[in-house]
């Protein structure tokens, strides 16, 4: 039979917006080590908005760059989808209406048909992918937009470069608070992990204090990193959005889910999900499972 403590443990988190799937989690909570979280959506705020359209084609504008980019994105559940899709809306352009087919290419980009032309917008690994080898400066701009701790994003039309557009996310204000209180429930190592580019993801790392950073990361990768800490013998809890992190949260000793960022399909496969959009819960998580374990001894 369940142990009188864990379900109060399960209750006590219940009514405080911390939903634990059961004992099992609750008791394995209490040894949580190591934590990785994904940056965009868990960090982030995850409502990025555009900040740069750089044309890179001298025959095309602004509005035709950002356009593209803007339908090729509808299809797409991607964070990064929606400021491009607003702002193109906000400038008056047309954006409704779905591509004829998308591709998503995890952790690179989105692949899209739009009039019978083919449209990408996504990293440098999707141009390498697209095997795009005349880039129009696009390297070089991507590089200046990252230094600025931006998300830049290659445009392409059928194998051209046509421009490069960038999107900012502010870091959430309990970012910080959180991982502080981890580091005070004794988890000893905080990770991020980013598909994102590595200076903007120092950028945010040395803003929140994470102990390490793993970024240009595919959701396989994500994986990977988990697996090492296991190696290392941290019990290790992964919090993500399950937008391209699942592999991952699956395979953590905990995967927990959050709130209102995190997807449906996130939160019914986590095994802690916590129902508020509230950072603080999770170093409340490991406090509850680490206070219910200690009575049980
Ligand atoms: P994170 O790990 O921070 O959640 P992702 O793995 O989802 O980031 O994405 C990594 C990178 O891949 C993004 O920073 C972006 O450059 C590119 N990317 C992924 N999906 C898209 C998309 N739909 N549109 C444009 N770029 C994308
Ligand atoms: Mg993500």
């Amino acid at each position: 039979s369940i142990p009188v403590a864990i379900v109060a443990g399960i209750g006590r988190g219940a009514t405080d917006g911390i939903l634990i799937k059961g004992g099992e989690y609750l008791e394995t909570s209490a040894r949580i080590s190591a934590v990785a979280l994904d940056k965009t959506g868990t960090l982030t705020e995850g409502r990025p908005y555009l900040t740069d359209v750089t044309v890179l084609d001298p025959a095309l504008d602004r509005a035709e760059v950002l356009g593209w980019a803007a339908r090729a994105e509808a299809g797409s559940e991607h964070p990064l989808a929606r400021p491009i899709i607003d702002a193109a809306a906000a400038e008056g352009l047309p954006v409704d209406g779905l591509p004829e087919h998308t591709d998503p290419v995890p952790g690179k980009g989105i692949v899209a048909t739009l009039d019978g032309r083919r449209v990408t917008v996504g990293n440098l690994p999707l141009l390498a992918a697209e095997r795009i080898a005349e880039d129009n400066g696009a390297a070089a701009e991507v590089d200046r937009l990252a230094g600025l701790g931006r998300t830049p994003m290659v445009v392409t039309l059928d194998s051209r470069v046509i421009g490069v557009i960038a999107v900012a996310d502010r870091v959430r204000t309990d970012a910080k608070e959180m991982i502080s209180r981890l580091h005070v429930t004794g988890v000893t190592k905080v990770v991020m992990l980013t598909g994102d580019t590595r200076r903007v993801a120092e950028a945010v790392a040395a803003e929140v204090g994470v102990d390490e950073v793993r970024a240009q990361l595919l959701p396989e990768d994500k994986l990977t990193v988990v697996k090492q800490l296991q190696g290392e013998g941290h019990t290790v809890a992964m919090v993500g959005d399950g937008v391209n992190d699942a592999p991952a949260l699956a395979t953590a000793d905990i995967g927990v889910a959050m709130g209102a960022a995190g997807t449906g399909v996130a939160i019914e496969t986590a095994d802690i999900a916590l129902m508020k959009d509230d950072l603080l819960k999770l170093p409340q998580a490991v406090g509850l499972a680490r206070r219910t374990v200690s009575v049980m001894r």
